[in-house]
Protein backbone atom coordinates (compact mmCIF):
# COMPACT_ATOMS: atom_id res chain seq x y z
CA UNK A 1 0.00 0.00 0.00
CA UNK A 2 1.36 3.67 -0.63
CA UNK A 3 0.49 6.72 1.59
CA UNK A 4 -3.22 7.44 2.40
CA UNK A 5 -3.06 10.38 -0.27
CA UNK A 6 -1.65 8.09 -2.87
CA UNK A 7 -4.46 5.52 -1.37
CA UNK A 8 -7.03 8.28 -2.09
CA UNK A 9 -5.96 9.24 -5.48
CA UNK A 10 -6.56 5.35 -6.80
CA UNK A 11 -9.37 4.99 -5.17
CA UNK A 12 -11.34 8.01 -6.56
CA UNK A 13 -10.07 7.49 -9.91
CA UNK A 14 -10.96 3.66 -9.33
CA UNK A 15 -14.32 4.68 -8.72
CA UNK A 16 -14.56 7.30 -11.74
CA UNK A 17 -13.52 4.60 -14.13
CA UNK A 18 -15.92 1.74 -12.77
CA UNK A 19 -18.71 5.13 -13.03
CA UNK A 20 -17.72 5.56 -16.68
CA UNK A 21 -17.85 1.90 -17.30
CA UNK A 22 -21.41 1.52 -15.95
CA UNK A 23 -22.54 4.90 -17.90
CA UNK A 24 -22.88 6.48 -15.00
CA UNK A 25 -20.69 10.10 -13.86
CA UNK A 26 -17.92 9.64 -11.78
CA UNK A 27 -19.57 12.68 -9.83
CA UNK A 28 -22.82 10.44 -9.51
CA UNK A 29 -20.58 8.13 -7.33
CA UNK A 30 -20.08 9.43 -3.71
CA UNK A 31 -17.15 7.53 -1.75
CA UNK A 32 -16.98 7.15 2.12
CA UNK A 33 -13.90 6.59 4.04
CA UNK A 34 -14.93 4.32 6.54
CA UNK A 35 -12.52 5.64 9.22
CA UNK A 36 -12.52 3.57 12.15
CA UNK A 37 -9.54 2.42 14.11
CA UNK A 38 -8.04 5.73 12.21
CA UNK A 39 -6.38 8.29 14.02
CA UNK A 40 -7.98 11.90 13.86
CA UNK A 41 -4.67 12.71 12.00
CA UNK A 42 -5.02 10.04 9.55
CA UNK A 43 -8.18 10.51 8.60
CA UNK A 44 -7.40 14.41 7.87
CA UNK A 45 -4.27 13.19 5.71
CA UNK A 46 -7.18 11.64 3.53
CA UNK A 47 -9.49 14.57 3.86
CA UNK A 48 -6.85 16.40 2.87
CA UNK A 49 -6.13 14.00 -0.73
CA UNK A 50 -10.06 14.85 -1.80
CA UNK A 51 -11.91 12.71 0.70
CA UNK A 52 -15.50 14.47 0.88
CA UNK A 53 -17.18 11.80 3.29
CA UNK A 54 -16.09 9.73 6.30
CA UNK A 55 -17.91 6.96 8.25
CA UNK A 56 -17.78 6.02 11.85
CA UNK A 57 -18.66 2.91 13.08
CA UNK A 58 -18.63 2.95 17.02
CA UNK A 59 -19.89 6.26 18.68
CA UNK A 60 -17.13 6.60 21.50
CA UNK A 61 -14.89 6.77 18.68
CA UNK A 62 -16.11 8.90 16.37
CA UNK A 63 -16.91 11.50 19.44
CA UNK A 64 -13.24 11.58 20.57
CA UNK A 65 -12.41 12.58 16.76
CA UNK A 66 -14.75 14.77 16.40
CA UNK A 67 -13.12 16.39 19.29
CA UNK A 68 -9.98 16.49 17.56
CA UNK A 69 -11.58 17.93 14.67
CA UNK A 70 -10.89 14.92 12.48
CA UNK A 71 -13.32 15.52 10.17
CA UNK A 72 -13.26 19.45 9.30
CA UNK A 73 -14.01 19.77 5.77
CA UNK A 74 -15.84 16.54 5.09
CA UNK A 75 -19.58 15.48 5.87
CA UNK A 76 -19.79 12.61 8.63
CA UNK A 77 -22.14 9.61 8.48
CA UNK A 78 -22.49 6.60 10.96
CA UNK A 79 -22.33 3.50 9.38
CA UNK A 80 -22.12 1.11 12.01
CA UNK A 81 -24.95 -1.25 14.49
CA UNK A 82 -26.43 1.94 16.62
CA UNK A 83 -27.78 0.88 19.71
CA UNK A 84 -30.79 2.75 21.15
CA UNK A 85 -29.24 4.19 23.90
CA UNK A 86 -26.76 6.07 21.34
CA UNK A 87 -29.17 7.40 19.39
CA UNK A 88 -28.75 11.02 21.22
CA UNK A 89 -24.90 10.84 20.26
CA UNK A 90 -25.26 10.43 16.85
CA UNK A 91 -28.83 12.41 15.91
CA UNK A 92 -27.85 16.19 14.69
CA UNK A 93 -24.13 14.92 14.66
CA UNK A 94 -24.43 13.35 11.78
CA UNK A 95 -25.17 13.93 7.82
CA UNK A 96 -26.45 10.47 7.22
CA UNK A 97 -27.61 7.32 9.69
CA UNK A 98 -26.78 4.52 7.29
CA UNK A 99 -27.82 1.68 9.27
CA UNK A 100 -31.37 2.25 10.67
CA UNK A 101 -32.94 -1.39 10.74
CA UNK A 102 -36.28 -1.01 12.73
CA UNK A 103 -39.14 0.87 13.68
CA UNK A 104 -38.09 1.59 17.02
CA UNK A 105 -34.81 3.04 16.45
CA UNK A 106 -36.72 5.24 13.88
CA UNK A 107 -39.27 6.17 16.38
CA UNK A 108 -36.28 7.53 18.40
CA UNK A 109 -34.04 9.38 16.02
CA UNK A 110 -37.01 10.74 14.79
CA UNK A 111 -38.05 11.99 18.29
CA UNK A 112 -34.51 13.07 19.14
CA UNK A 113 -34.63 15.04 15.76
CA UNK A 114 -37.47 16.97 16.56
CA UNK A 115 -36.53 17.79 19.78
CA UNK A 116 -33.26 19.50 17.95
CA UNK A 117 -35.55 21.05 15.64
CA UNK A 118 -33.74 19.58 12.38
CA UNK A 119 -35.18 16.03 10.12
CA UNK A 120 -32.37 13.47 9.93
CA UNK A 121 -31.64 11.64 7.17
CA UNK A 122 -31.12 7.73 7.32
CA UNK A 123 -30.46 5.01 5.34
CA UNK A 124 -32.40 1.69 5.72
CA UNK A 125 -29.78 -0.94 6.34
CA UNK A 126 -30.61 -4.55 4.58
CA UNK A 127 -29.37 -7.56 6.14
CA UNK A 128 -29.08 -8.82 2.19
CA UNK A 129 -27.04 -12.27 3.37
CA UNK A 130 -29.60 -13.05 5.80
CA UNK A 131 -27.00 -13.69 8.47
CA UNK A 132 -27.28 -14.24 11.98
CA UNK A 133 -24.11 -12.22 12.58
CA UNK A 134 -25.44 -9.21 10.95
CA UNK A 135 -28.05 -5.85 11.99
CA UNK A 136 -29.90 -5.12 9.06
CA UNK A 137 -33.46 -5.51 8.64
CA UNK A 138 -34.03 -8.78 6.26
CA UNK A 139 -34.87 -8.20 2.58
CA UNK A 140 -38.00 -9.24 2.57
CA UNK A 141 -39.10 -6.49 5.70
CA UNK A 142 -37.66 -3.54 4.30
CA UNK A 143 -40.39 -2.47 2.28
CA UNK A 144 -42.17 -2.52 5.20
CA UNK A 145 -40.07 -0.56 7.15
CA UNK A 146 -39.38 2.22 4.92
CA UNK A 147 -43.43 2.12 4.29
CA UNK A 148 -42.84 2.99 8.03
CA UNK A 149 -40.91 6.21 7.97
CA UNK A 150 -43.93 8.48 7.41
CA UNK A 151 -45.20 7.95 11.33
CA UNK A 152 -41.78 9.71 12.37
CA UNK A 153 -41.71 13.30 10.76
CA UNK A 154 -38.18 13.93 12.49
CA UNK A 155 -36.21 11.40 9.72
CA UNK A 156 -36.05 11.01 6.54
CA UNK A 157 -35.37 7.74 4.21
CA UNK A 158 -32.66 8.87 1.66
CA UNK A 159 -32.03 5.02 0.30
CA UNK A 160 -30.29 1.53 1.02
CA UNK A 161 -27.43 0.21 2.70
CA UNK A 162 -25.84 -3.32 2.97
CA UNK A 163 -23.01 -5.54 3.99
CA UNK A 164 -23.01 -8.66 2.05
CA UNK A 165 -21.71 -11.95 3.62
CA UNK A 166 -17.53 -11.09 3.29
CA UNK A 167 -17.39 -15.07 1.74
CA UNK A 168 -19.14 -14.30 -0.77
CA UNK A 169 -17.81 -15.61 -4.31
CA UNK A 170 -17.69 -13.02 -7.33
CA UNK A 171 -20.88 -14.31 -8.22
CA UNK A 172 -23.01 -14.43 -4.95
CA UNK A 173 -22.05 -10.94 -3.98
CA UNK A 174 -23.12 -9.69 -7.64
CA UNK A 175 -26.66 -11.02 -6.94
CA UNK A 176 -26.83 -9.78 -3.48
CA UNK A 177 -26.40 -6.35 -5.55
CA UNK A 178 -29.08 -7.10 -7.69
CA UNK A 179 -31.27 -7.73 -4.94
CA UNK A 180 -30.33 -4.93 -2.98
CA UNK A 181 -31.10 -2.79 -6.60
CA UNK A 182 -34.48 -4.16 -7.27
CA UNK A 183 -35.35 -3.47 -3.96
CA UNK A 184 -34.51 0.00 -4.14
CA UNK A 185 -36.06 0.63 -7.16
CA UNK A 186 -39.12 -1.12 -6.22
CA UNK A 187 -39.42 0.83 -2.61
CA UNK A 188 -38.41 3.82 -4.98
CA UNK A 189 -41.70 3.40 -7.14
CA UNK A 190 -44.24 3.46 -4.43
CA UNK A 191 -43.39 6.76 -3.37
CA UNK A 192 -43.77 6.44 0.26
CA UNK A 193 -44.05 9.46 2.45
CA UNK A 194 -40.58 10.30 4.08
CA UNK A 195 -38.96 7.87 1.70
CA UNK A 196 -36.79 9.52 -1.11
CA UNK A 197 -34.69 6.78 -2.57
CA UNK A 198 -31.48 8.12 -3.84
CA UNK A 199 -28.98 6.22 -1.92
CA UNK A 200 -27.99 2.85 -2.48
CA UNK A 201 -24.97 2.44 -0.35
CA UNK A 202 -23.17 -0.75 -1.34
CA UNK A 203 -19.62 -1.96 -2.65
CA UNK A 204 -16.40 -1.40 0.06
CA UNK A 205 -12.75 -2.55 -0.86
CA UNK A 206 -12.60 -5.73 -1.95
CA UNK A 207 -15.99 -5.16 -4.26
CA UNK A 208 -16.68 -1.48 -5.01
CA UNK A 209 -16.14 -1.49 -8.50
CA UNK A 210 -18.87 -4.57 -8.95
CA UNK A 211 -21.34 -2.77 -7.02
CA UNK A 212 -21.25 0.44 -8.88
CA UNK A 213 -21.78 -1.79 -12.05
CA UNK A 214 -24.95 -3.17 -10.39
CA UNK A 215 -26.33 0.67 -9.35
CA UNK A 216 -24.33 1.73 -6.01
CA UNK A 217 -24.39 5.41 -5.73
CA UNK A 218 -22.32 5.26 -2.51
CA UNK A 219 -19.15 3.18 -1.46
CA UNK A 220 -17.69 3.02 1.59
CA UNK A 221 -14.15 2.11 1.38
CA UNK A 222 -12.11 1.80 4.67
CA UNK A 223 -8.56 -0.65 3.67
CA UNK A 224 -8.49 0.44 0.15
CA UNK A 225 -7.42 4.18 1.77
CA UNK A 226 -6.55 3.60 5.24
CA UNK A 227 -4.32 0.13 4.70
CA UNK A 228 -5.27 -2.73 6.92
CA UNK A 229 -6.33 -2.16 10.23
CA UNK A 230 -4.61 -2.80 13.23
CA UNK A 231 -6.97 -4.76 15.70
CA UNK A 232 -4.70 -5.55 18.52
CA UNK A 233 -3.96 -1.50 19.30
C1 LIG B 1 -15.24 -1.10 7.76
C2 LIG B 1 -16.45 -0.88 6.97
C3 LIG B 1 -16.38 -0.64 5.58
C4 LIG B 1 -15.08 -0.66 4.80
O1 LIG B 1 -14.55 -1.93 4.75
P1 LIG B 1 -13.21 -2.22 3.92
O2 LIG B 1 -13.33 -3.62 3.50
O3 LIG B 1 -12.06 -1.99 4.86
O4 LIG B 1 -13.18 -1.28 2.79
C5 LIG B 1 -17.56 -0.38 4.91
N1 LIG B 1 -18.76 -0.37 5.54
C6 LIG B 1 -18.86 -0.60 6.86
C7 LIG B 1 -20.21 -0.55 7.48
C8 LIG B 1 -17.72 -0.87 7.61
O5 LIG B 1 -17.85 -1.13 8.91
Amino acid sequence: MGSISDNVKYILDSVAEAAVKAGRKPEDIAVVAASKMNSAERVREAIAAGIKICGENRVQEMEEKLKEGAYSGAELHFIGHLQRNKVKNVTGKCALIQSVDSGELMGLISKRASGLGIVQDVLIEVNVGDEDSKSGVQVFRAEELAAKAADFPGLRVKGLMCIPPFDADAKKTQNYFQTMYNLFIDIKAKKYDNVSMNILSMGMSGDFRQAIAEGADMVRVGTGIFGMRQYHK
